[in-house]
């Protein structure tokens, strides 16, 4: 700060821990994909016929990331948080209308992750044909582990994913559900951005998402990635 004529101190880079590495990735911008398993989407109200609609996305700022393992506050002016569990997809070199062997090599790493919703202020949102900002990119709302570097790993294809909530199963499925599969959605999000290191994409999540109150404890896993941790807090 004290060779910078900031006004004040920027806020500091969002960033998480790599496995092993001993380094911290940067995160630039946080993609969101919606409806992206068929049961979700169901019980979503909203099925998906992948032959005649693309996938869809929003967007949360990086500010509002959080690192696996934390308590968070129950959010203001909502009565209905939700969770729902996600793979979340690293990258890790630039890309713009790539192919989808140009989409593998853009591949950092994954991470399991939590894009915690305020699911009334959503759907009234959805429902109204407004923005989903309120909903879905607010404080504390994505919520993510360590990366773990692509190595040995490919392009995930297939493993299980599933969450519970104070030791109950809520979610379980498997990566081999998703609509649009890793390469699609970096073959469709570079349509549209230019992808850069540092994006992270949140790959939608399952069925079984729900509420949670404050004394919760959230518990993730994904094959192969790692396991997400969130405490739900008094609200503020
Ligand atoms: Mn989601």
């Amino acid at each position: 700060m004290t060779n910078s004529n900031y006004l004040w101190a920027p806020a500091p880079t969002p960033s998480l821990p790599v496995r092993d590495q001993g380094v911290r990735f940067p995160v630039n911008r946080i993609f969101c994909v919606g409806r992206n398993y068929h049961a979700h989407a169901v019980e979503m109200g909203r099925p998906v016929d992948k032959s005649t609609v693309r996938p869809f996305y929003f967007t949360k700022a990086a500010s509002t990331l959080v690192e696996s393992g934390a308590t968070v506050p129950y959010p203001a002016g909502t009565s209905n948080y939700h969770f729902e569990m996600e793979l979340v997809v690293a990258i890790g070199a630039p890309g713009f209308r790539v192919t989808a062997a140009e989409a593998a090599r853009m591949i950092y790493g994954y991470a399991a992750g939590l894009d915690m919703t305020r699911r009334d202020l959503q759907l009234v949102a959805r429902d109204q044909g407004r923005p989903w900002d309120l909903g879905k990119d607010f404080e504390h709302s994505a919520v993510c582990t360590e990366i773990v570097p692509q190595g040995a790993l490919g392009v995930l294809g297939a493993g299980a994913i599933n969450l519970q909530v104070n030791g109950q199963t809520k979610q379980s499925s498997d990566l081999s559900q998703l609509i649009w599969n890793i390469s699609e959605l970096l073959v469709d999000l570079s349509q549209f951005y230019h992808l850069q290191p540092g994006d992270l994409i949140y790959t939608g999540t399952p069925e079984g998402v729900g509420a949670v109150v404050t004394g919760d404890v959230i518990t993730g896993h994904i094959d192969n990635v790692g396991d997400v941790h969130l405490t739900i807090g008094a609200a503020d």
